[in-house]
């Protein structure tokens, strides 16, 4: 039997398992996907998830890959108007994170287990099993749910998912190339609508993760994501004759949505990151609190192994709860404000995204 087993392996996962595997603590990893994804969504990492890769013993790579010197290049109605330099965080693509996380745990000795999707939870007084779609149980002491928004574990555990969704995206998402665009900024354009368009460069790629408002059909429904369609919304807002946009490596929607589980434990097993709250990207908050959740999951878990079963054990394991559980009621009333905050900047020339980081 395992003592952790953790489903999920996005950066919250990850960041658990490596923070087990180098305490001694003899974790599995598993996700449903076939394999690594390469899309960028969450890209700033704040100095206190620095603080955690630093314990883990990747700081160093990813400020070695990131870039901490990003220049926000601010236009309105299609002129460049002002530039606001920003170095209070450190961006990269989320798979590169990802990526480094999954170094460290191999050079711990841990893999992720692909291609394993949890279907069923099962809990006795001294063990959980979970059950993949194909292929043996898994016992293990503890269960972490890293599963993401959508969690799995959060469902079959019957933990409720409270707050709310708004019904139509707000968003467009992508990664695309831009030949000929500067990679020295977060180009930002907005227009006196509230209209958006964000090409923010992926370090050591020839990517830029593209943000932009939907853009609408002649009965004003919003057309899906496509190349044909970022690109017209780019001639619309950018105004640069010449630059096609190319190579879609991920093309997506996001809409708001701001929902926090009532509950992050059901006996042995705990939900963390975006199983266990989910909130406005303004601020790039999301993965940040997911990375500082596996951080103190993985020291409850820790010092609860090895302590003593009884009122010990069992109050080492409830500080998770205690410590987290506000933490996420904070995140979704932050994150709400800087939503606010950002759709009402991006209204007046000269400002934009940092009205959300600040
Ligand atoms: C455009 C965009 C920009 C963003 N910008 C930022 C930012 O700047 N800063 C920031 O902090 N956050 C940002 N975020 C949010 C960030 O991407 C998420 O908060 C983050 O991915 C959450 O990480 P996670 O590990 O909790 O979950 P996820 O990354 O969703 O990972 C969950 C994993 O669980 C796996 N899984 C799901 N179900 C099962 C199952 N049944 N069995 C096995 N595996 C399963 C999935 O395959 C997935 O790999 C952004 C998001 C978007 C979309």
């Amino acid at each position: 039997m395992t003592d952790v087993l953790i489903v999920g392996s996005g950066p919250t996962g990850l960041t658990l398992a490596c923070g087990l595997a180098l305490h001694g603590v003899d974790v599995r990893i598993v996700d449903q996907r076939p394999g690594p994804h390469r899309e960028s969504r969450g890209k700033s990492l704040s100095s206190s998830s620095l603080r955690v890769l630093e314990q883990l013993g990747v700081a160093a790579r990813m400020t070695a890959l990131g870039n901490a010197d990003l220049v926000f290049r601010k236009y309105f109605d299609g002129a460049h108007i002002s530039d606001t330099p920003f170095t209070d965080v450190l961006f990269m693509g989320q798979w590169q994170i990802e990526e480094v996380l999954r170094e460290r745990l191999a050079e711990l000795g841990v893999r992720v287990e692909y291609g394993t999707r949890i279907t069923g939870i099962h809990q006795e007084a001294d063990a959980v099993t979970a059950q993949p779609a194909a292929g043996p149980a898994i016992r293990s002491r503890y269960l972490a749910g890293c599963d993401g928004g959508g969690s799995a574990t959060r469902k079959l555990l019957g933990i409720p998912f409270e707050g709310s969704t708004e019904e139509r995206s707000m968003m467009v998402l992508g990664d695309v190339s831009a030949p000929g665009l500067s990679r020295e900024f977060w180009h930002q354009w907005f227009t006196s609508d509230g209209a958006a368009m964000l090409l923010c460069p992926i370090p050591g790629t020839d990517s830029f993760q593209l943000q932009a408002s939907r853009e609408l059909d002649a009965d004003g429904e919003p057309l899906p994501p496509s190349l044909e369609s970022f690109q017209r919304l780019f001639d619309r807002h950018a105004r640069m004759p010449g630059i096609e946009l190319a190579d879609p490596t991920w093309m997506s929607t996001w809409r708001v949505n701001v929902r926090m589980a009532a509950r992050l434990r059901e006996g042995r097993v705990f939900l963390a990151g975006d199983a266990a709250h989910v909130q406005p990207i303004a601020g790039g908050r999301g993965m940040n609190t997911g990375i500082t959740d596996a951080a103190v999951l993985g020291r409850a878990l820790t010092s609860a192994l090895s302590a003593p079963s009884g009122p010990t054990r069992e109050e080492l394991l409830a500080r998770y709860e205690t410590e987290r559980l506000p933490a996420a009621a904070e995140l979704l009333a932050d994150t709400t404000q800087r939503l606010e905050r950002v759709l009402a900047a991006v209204r007046e020339p000269g400002r934009g995204t940092e009205a959300g980081l600040r």
